[in-house]
């Protein structure tokens, strides 16, 4: 991968920082860097308590996507090269607005690299789809906005105007693009709702479903994983 920084330092490799919400976009970030190249990989999960999009109460969603990323921790042990793990927590319920996320995850990003002794040749990579819209292409304004926002929090924290490369996949993947580069069992594992539904097994035992109707989850209902496409269709062949 090309660097615009110049290049890494000999004595070690280069180091990639993976902000991992154990849903889609993240968990294929985390895969794709795991599969290519030798970079030192670290995958940092913020657990985050938000309010639920009406508002009206903390949601669900923090519990969720940790055990999304226990669950998906296990199945790349298996199959991928090792990395680091670590997560953090954060409450923000009781900000009466949503929380700005993406300046959150810069923001924890930031101090996990220091703490890693990452330097200005290392970099950092948020997940993005190209199906999050606009905002999110490499050749919109908005998303030019939107890096130099995160770049500025980047510099805030490390106080310096040199600091890790921020990194995304360029061109961004669709999501059924992600989708069909996980394995299934990786895929199903993703936690991609902001407000799960909370419900008790027979056992006795805490799971979340999806709630079906927030951005995300429609989203989600668009894509249909690759293996599942050839097990319904008998003409398809690998
Ligand atoms: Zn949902």
């Amino acid at each position: 991968m090309k660097r615009a920084n110049g290049q890494a330092p000999k004595w070690r490799r280069t180091r990639s920082l993976v902000m991992w919400s154990g849903g889609l976009d993240s968990t294929y970030a985390l895969v794709r860097v795991l599969e290519s190249g030798d970079d030192e990989v670290f995958a940092h999960h913020v657990r985050l308590t938000t309010r639920s999009d009406d508002g009206r109460r903390p949601s669900a969603r923090g519990d969720y996507e940790a055990r999304a990323v226990e669950s998906i921790r296990a199945l790349l042990a298996d199959r991928y090269r090792p990395f680091e793990y670590g997560e953090s927590r954060l409450d923000l319920a009781a900000l009466p607005m949503p929380a700005l996320e993406t300046t959150v995850a810069a923001f924890v990003a930031a101090q996990v690299a220091l703490g890693h002794g990452f330097t200005p040749f290392d970099r950092i990579m948020l997940g993005a789809s190209r199906d999050d819209g606009r905002a999110w292409q490499p050749d919109s304004v908005a998303f030019a906005f939107r890096r130099t926002v995160l770049l500025r929090v980047l510099r805030a924290v490390w106080e310096s105007e040199e600091v890790p490369f921020l990194y995304f996949f360029n061109p961004r993947p669709t999501r059924q693009e992600e989708a069909d580069a996980l394995p299934l069992d990786v895929y199903a594992a993703t936690a991609s709702c902001r407000d799960p539904d909370p419900f008790e097994t027979g056992l006795g035992e805490l799971r979340y479903r999806p709630c079906g109707v927030c951005r995300q989850c429609s989203a989600r209902g668009q894509v249909v994983h690759r293996a599942l496409v050839s097990a319904e269709s008998p003409t398809a062949s690998e």
